[in-house]
């Protein structure tokens, strides 16, 4: 291809992923929570089902239509102040279950299980409860839980 067909041709691919994105949030719209039509995104209503890959922007809109769609199926629109705000709460609940399952972690550490043990107990890798036990990338947390309580 020549540099400017190949130019041309990525011109086109452009417009074709705006106007299948635009037709998407046109036939799904407007904002699931505010009903507003300004500046509509697409969310992954639950963000775990997610395929990080091919949920991509770029990637998306250039899938074929079947794999676009199975895609396109766990999402829905909402404007850009709701996305944020939603994206927001769901950092927060990450960041709480991190700490639920830190607190397990050295629940069964102070039991005397192996981190071998917690790693399948939990289902999390060996390495990370290291790092954890360690303090290394908890120091904080585990600093205030391991505070001598004495009376
Ligand atoms: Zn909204």
């Amino acid at each position: 291809m020549t540099t400017l067909a190949a130019s041309k041709n990525s011109i086109y691919i452009c417009k074709i992923i705006k106007l299948r994105r635009n037709a998407w949030l046109l036939a799904n719209g407007p904002c699931k929570k505010c009903s507003s039509w300004e500046r509509l995104e697409i969310d992954h209503i639950n963000p775990k089902t997610k395929n990080r890959k091919e949920a991509r922007y770029s990637k998306l809109w250039k899938l074929k239509e079947l794999r676009r769609n199975i895609e396109l199926a766990k999402c829905q629109v909402l404007c850009y102040n709701c996305h944020n705000e939603k994206s927001r709460k769901e950092k927060e609940e990450r960041i709480k279950y991190d700490d639920v399952i830190v607190l397990e972690v050295f629940n069964l550490k102070t039991k005397g299980l192996t981190q071998k043990k917690i790693s399948e107990k939990l289902g999390i890798s060996q390495q990370l409860i290291s790092l954890w036990i360690q303090g290394k990338s908890r120091k904080k947390f585990f600093n205030n839980l391991m505070v001598p309580n004495i009376s």
